[in-house]
C-alpha cells in the first residue's frame, strides 16, 4: 500500500510517498513560493531516478502544486509508481484538531466543516491545511483521504494537566485551555521506545523530549498523553530557537507600555526574536551556539544551557506527576544530534535513576538506548517519523 503524505502550509507544501507497511520511502519533496512563482522539489529514493532541486513550476496555487508532485511521482522516466492507482490514500498533516478530533480521522464533508471550526485556535495554519487537502480531493477524487492532527495525541490529558487558571467561561466559551502539538512525533516516538524495550507501552510511563527548532516534552503514561509542555499555542513550555517559552504574562504588558509596540509586534518578539536566538543574539540554531560558545561568546553558552535547564525541570516535574518514569526519549534535530545536550540535560537526574552511557550516547540519528546497563531508568535516543506516522495512521483507517 502507498500513501502520499502532505503537510500543507500557506504558500509551501511538503510531501512524501511512503508504503507503510514496509516503512519504505519512495519519494519525498518540497513545493515552495506557491503563489508567488513556484519552486519544486523532488527526491526519488530509488536508483537512477533523477531528482530536481527547487526548479522552477508556475504554482499560482495548491492545486498546481499538488499537480506538480503527481506528475513527478508517475513520470514515465523518474517517477517511483507506474500510475496514480498506485496512490491508495492521502494523509494530511493538520495543525488543530481542537477538542472535536482525539485521534486521526476519514475526511469527509463533515469532518472538513469541523476541521474549518477550529481555524480561529490555528489562523496560520488549519486554513493552509484545508487548502492542501481540497487540492488533493480536486485532482484525487474518489481516493480515501485522512487528517492526522498535531494536538490529538494530546486529548488524552485530564483537566488537572490542560486547564488554565482564568475564568472557567474563558475555557467553556472560549476554549482557551492546553492542547500541545508535536503529537503525532510524541506518538511515533513512545510507540518506537516500547517496542525497542520489549514492554507493552500501557506499562511504561515515557517522557518523550522532542527538541528541535520547536521543542515540547510530553509526559507518556501508558501510552497516553497526559501532560504536554506546550499550550494553547506552540509558544509555551521550554524556550525554542526563536520562541520564548513560558514568561510571566505582567512582562507583555510592561514593555509594551515602556516601548509603545503593538500586540502584534510583541507578538512577532515572543515568536521570532525570542529563545536562543533572543538571548545569544546569534543564531537559533544550537550548531551555531556551539561554535560561538567554543570562541568564546558566553551569551551563546547561557541560551544552551537554559533551554537544557527548562528541560531537565519538564523531566523532573513529568516524573512527578506521573509517580516515577521508566524511559526517557530524545528525538528531532537537537535531540537526535547533540551529544553534549543530551548528556547536560541528563546530568543531575542520577538521583531518580537516570545513569547515561557517555560511549553509546556519542551517536548521531540512530535508535539506540543511551543510558548505561544498570540505569533505572533507559533513556533512548529515537529518530522521529512524523510522515510514516500519518502514513499509518491513514492507512490503519483506511483498510
Ligand atoms: P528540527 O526542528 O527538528 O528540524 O531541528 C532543527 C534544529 O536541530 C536546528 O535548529 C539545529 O539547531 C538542531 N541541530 C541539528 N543538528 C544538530 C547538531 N549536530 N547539534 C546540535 N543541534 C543540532
Amino acid at each position: 500500500m502507498n500513501v502520499l503524505v502532505i503537510n500543507a502550509g500557506s504558500s509551501s507544501l511538503k510531501y512524501q510517498l511512503l508504503n507503510p507497511e514496509t516503512g519504505d520511502l519512495l519519494a519525498k519533496g518540497l513545493c515552495e513560493r506557491i503563489g508567488i512563482d513556484g519552486k519544486f522539489t523532488y527526491k526519488p529514493q530509488i536508483e537512477d531516478k533523477a531528482k530536481l532541486d527547487a526548479v522552477d513550476v508556475a504554482m499560482p496555487t495548491h492545486n498546481e502544486a499538488i499537480k506538480a508532485v503527481l506528475d513527478a511521482l508517475v513520470d514515465p522516466k523518474n517517477g517511483v509508481i507506474g500510475s496514480m492507482k498506485e496512490i491508495d490514500a492521502v494523509g494530511h498533516r493538520v495543525v488543530h484538531g481542537g477538542e472535536k478530533f482525539a485521534k486521526s480521522v476519514v475526511i469527509n464533508d463533515e469532518v472538513m466543516k469541523a476541521i474549518e471550526e477550529c481555524n480561529p485556535l490555528a489562523p496560520l495554519h488549519n486554513p493552509a491545511n484545508i487548502i492542501g487537502i481540497k487540492a488533493c480531493q480536486a485532482l484525487m477524487p474518489g481516493v480515501p483521504m485522512v487528517a492526522v492532527f498535531d494536538t490529538a495525541f494530546h486529548q488524552t490529558m485530564p483537566p488537572v494537566a490542560y486547564m488554565y487558571a482564568l475564568p472557567y467561561e474563558y475555557y467553556e466559551n472560549d476554549k482557551v485551555r492546553r492542547y500541545g502539538f508535536h503529537g503525532t512525533s510524541h506518538k511515533y516516538v513512545s510507540q518506537r521506545a516500547a517496542e525497542m524495550l520489549g514492554t507493552p507501552i500501557e506499562k511504561l510511563k515515557i517522557i518523550s523530549c522532542h527538541l528541535g527548532n520547536g521543542s515540547s516534552v510530553t509526559a507518556v503514561d501508558g501510552g497516553k498523553s497526559v501532560d504536554t509542555s506546550m499550550g494553547f499555542t506552540p509558544l509555551a513550555g521550554v524556550l525554542m530557537g526563536t520562541r520564548a517559552g513560558d514568561l510571566d504574562a505582567g512582562i507583555i504588558q510592561y514593555l509594551m507600555e515602556r516601548h509603545g509596540y503593538t500586540i502584534e509586534e510583541m507578538l512577532t518578539i515572543l515568536n521570532k526574536k525570542s529563545g536562543v536566538q533572543g538571548i545569544s543574539g546569534i543564531s537559533s540554531d544550537f550548531r551555531d551556539l556551539e561554535s560561538a560558545f567554543k570562541d568564546g561568546i558566553e551569551r551563546a553558552g547561557l541560551a544552551v544551557d537554559m533551554f537544557n535547564y527548562g528541560v531537565k525541570k519538564l523531566i523532573g516535574s513529568y516524573a512527578a506527576a506521573m509517580g516515577g518514569v521508566d524511559a526517557i526519549i530524545f528525538t528531532a534535530g537537537v535531540g537526535e544530534n547533540s551529544v553534549s545536550q543530551r548528556m547536560a540535560i541528563a546530568s543531575g537526574l542520577q538521583f531518580m535513576g537516570v545513569k547515561m552511557d557517555p560511549e553509546a550516547n556519542k551517536i548521531r540519528g540512530r535508535e539506540v538506548v543511551i543510558s548505561a546497563p544498570d540505569s533505572k531508568v533507559k533513556v533512548l535516543l529515537i529518530p522521529t517519523n512524523e510522515e510514516l506516522m500519518i502514513a499509518l495512521d491513514t492507512m490503519n483507517l483506511v483498510k
